[in-house]
């Protein structure tokens, strides 16, 4: 089975999966290099996988259902192109041969879904969509600072080996965040060096893993004293012993960070 991220727009990554005659892709905000991918590869496309409703992550979905046929599965409480099957937390999907269970993870957007396969050969694998990035996470355009703390949570608490494929190449500018918030970690250091060396040579930063985010995502690490006293720093009122009002402040301190 292999694992391909396309690129697409500005620094979109679509996700294809496939085994030599079968594929899946996630988000495909684009049909065209899907399409292009295809083709060349000898492939039959089975399933897309939606995680939320924003354009540049269902745009290509229409066009790539029927030219192909594949089933389309996307969240429950979202408006996505139809028909598709309909999922929730607590669902599972079969594609490809293996298992996709769905986990509800809302904040970037109110319905917004991601897939794990737990059983994916070599490691679990993770389709998240804009909620968790490798060194941040995705801005709350509907959802609540309480429930995008909560969201992550549950993403970080899969095995630390599981691969995070996240749609967007913004691991860059957000481990320069990451640096401002927590200088002096020594893990994040290092891996900024290896992003850094990747992206000089065009090369993809993901997947991360649940390891490396636990690691050096200060989303992830809102209960980590020097992030608390970070966030607590850039926003006095932030309380530090409060790890969503440490989320809040560090979501807020991003979004005006240059
Ligand atoms: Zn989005
Ligand atoms: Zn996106």
């Amino acid at each position: 089975m292999k694992l391909i991220p396309l690129p697409a727009f500005q620094d979109n990554y679509l996700w294809l999966l496939h085994d030599g005659q079968r594929a899946l892709v996630v988000d495909p905000g684009d049909a065209a290099p899907v399409q292009a991918f295809l083709a060349a590869q000898g492939l039959r496309l089975e399933a897309i996988l939606v995680t939320h409703h924003h354009a540049d992550h269902i745009g290509g979905v229409d066009e790539l259902r029927d030219a192909t046929g594949a089933r389309v599965f996307g969240p429950a409480r979202e408006r996505i192109p139809q028909p598709l099957q309909r999922l929730a937390e607590g669902d599972a999907i079969e594609a490809l041969g293996l298992r996709f269970q769905v986990l509800d993870v809302p904040g970037h957007t109110a319905g917004h879904i991601a897939y794990y396969a737990e059983h994916f050969p070599g490691a679990p694998l993770l389709f998240c969509g804009d909620t968790l990035f490798s060194g941040g996470c995705g801005r709350l355009f509907e959802g609540t600072p309480a429930q995008m703390a909560d969201s992550l949570g549950k993403l970080a608490a899969l095995p630390g080996t599981t691969r995070v494929c996240c749609t967007h190449e913004y691991t860059l500018s957000n481990l320069k965040f990451a640096t401002a918030v927590e200088p002096g970690n020594p893990q994040l250091i290092h891996y900024r060096q290896q992003c850094e060396e990747l992206r000089s040579r065009g090369e993809p930063t993901l997947p991360s893993t649940i390891a490396v985010e636990q690691g050096v995502n200060p989303f992830l690490r809102t209960r980590q004293p020097a992030v608390a006293q970070a966030a607590h720093g850039h926003d006095p009122a932030a309380d530090p012993s409060d790890p969503v009002a440490v989320f809040a402040a560090l979501r807020q301190w991003k979004n005006e960070f240059q």
